[in-house]
């Protein structure tokens, strides 16, 4: 076994899924400088009697596999090198193995989706010599790539999503979330064993349980709400999970992108309409209107005192505002409205500092340009229609 025995494609999926950064120093890692580096170093294969004895000292299966996704890393050449021959001490390696492992499962999914990248590349390049030469018409090339571009594109989900009975989180794809409609999203652990959603005509008389998105989605067209304060504040999971669904339904993958990593996140506030800061009052609402049409920035008023930021991650972002507080997760990046730009799907939340009122919804932001501020895209497609009749 040497190095080249490892693919491209799941260089590329040990890089990524670890934030194509050095496991060691933690430095981004150019691709054309990125080493693959065994854990357990892949010369032990060539010592059976000396590889047995450190999986045994690691409590490791004698069958491991010295090419797992487990076992690599991506690092520098110095930094790797760094370990040398064979002498390395075991809560180095144990803590490596557990990082690596850690992220097994995703640099798989992802290693699949470069693979993937790359055979529609190839597909793509056949297909214009078949339309060039004829064999093909143009229809028929549309409609193939059509079917390429919807079926096989994952994307990855920034936020975890917590089910009844299970966690959706990292790559994913279109088919992954087709039975989440259907999956109980209530009871957890902690909070309502289900959601009351009611009708104003109906408010002692009829009422509508609800465990499922689709359930949710159902009352929510017939024109039920949630009306008590902790069934608000968990119809916020329904809405993130649903609109999740229906985001992978439309979602493609962008022919450019402004937002994200190396562009601007969640938490580039000078980038954020003021329209997103949280309000209760329509006094408010058109006081925010006016400062975004003439320019101010959420970054403007932190700076001015006026709202403060009280968390902020590479995905997230908490502001206060008055008396409001607002949390933004964001959740995907994806195509979302087919216009080629990738856009962002952000959950939020709103709450009263001091309150009780809290609720969740759901936001797609976007940017046309690498000078463009981010701006609003309406989320309505990937919500159910209330119908208040
Ligand atoms: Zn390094």
């Amino acid at each position: 076994m040497s190095r080249s025995d490892l693919s491209t494609a799941i260089r590329i999926g040990v890089w990524e899924a670890h934030s194509r950064k050095c496991a060691y120093c933690g430095e981004i890692i150019p691709f054309l400088a990125l080493e693959i580096d065994h854990i357990i170093p892949e010369h032990l294969a060539e010592s059976p009697a000396k590889l047995s004895a450190v999986l045994w000292d690691l409590n490791l299966s004698s069958n491991f596999d010295l090419n797992d996704l487990g076992n690599l890393l991506p690092s520098h050449k110095y930094c790797n090198s760094r370990k040398g021959g064979d002498a390395f001490p075991k809560s180095t390696a144990l803590f490596s193995l557990a990082m690596a492992a850690k992220k097994a499962t995703q640099a798989h999914l992802l290693a699949e989706a470069a693979m993937r990248r790359a055979r529609t590349d190839r597909l793509l390049g056949s297909l214009q010599v078949a339309l060039e030469t004829g064999d093909l018409s143009q229809g028929q090339v549309l409609a193939i790539v059509r079917r390429v571009e919807s079926g096989e594109d994952a994307f990855e989900i920034f936020q975890e999503i917590h089910f009844s009975n299970r966690l959706v989180a990292g790559m994913l794809r279109r088919e992954d979330t087709e039975g989440l409609l259907d999956e109980p999203l209530l009871p957890r652990q902690h909070g309502l064993d289900r959601l009351i959603m009611v009708r104003p005509r109906e408010l002692f008389t009829g009422y509508w349980p609800v465990r499922t998105c689709r359930e949710w989605a159902e009352a929510i067209s017939a024109g039920y709400y949630a009306r008590s304060t902790y069934d608000i504040k968990e119809e916020a999971f329904f809405k993130k999970a649903y609109a999740l669904v229906r985001a992978f339904s439309v979602a493609r993958v962008a022919d450019t992108s402004f937002v994200g990593p190396p562009h601007a996140g969640i938490g580039a506030i000078d980038m954020l309409p003021v329209t997103l800061l949280p309000y209760l009052s329509g006094d408010t609402e058109r006081e925010l209107a006016a400062l975004h049409g003439a320019g101010v920035s959420i970054g403007d008023l932190v700076r001015q005192g006026e709202a403060k930021v009280t968390d902020l991650s590479p995905h997230h972002l908490s502001i206060t505002f008055r008396s409001m507080g607002k949390a933004f997760w964001d959740v995907m990046h994806a195509d979302l409205n087919d216009d080629g730009v990738e856009d962002m799907l952000v959950s939020t939340y709103q709450w009263s500092v001091g309150g009780t009122h809290g609720f969740g919804d759901l936001v797609v932001l976007t940017r046309k340009d690498a000078q463009a501020k981010f701006e609003i895209v309406s989320a309505d497609a990937l919500l159910p229609r209330q119908n208040r009749d």
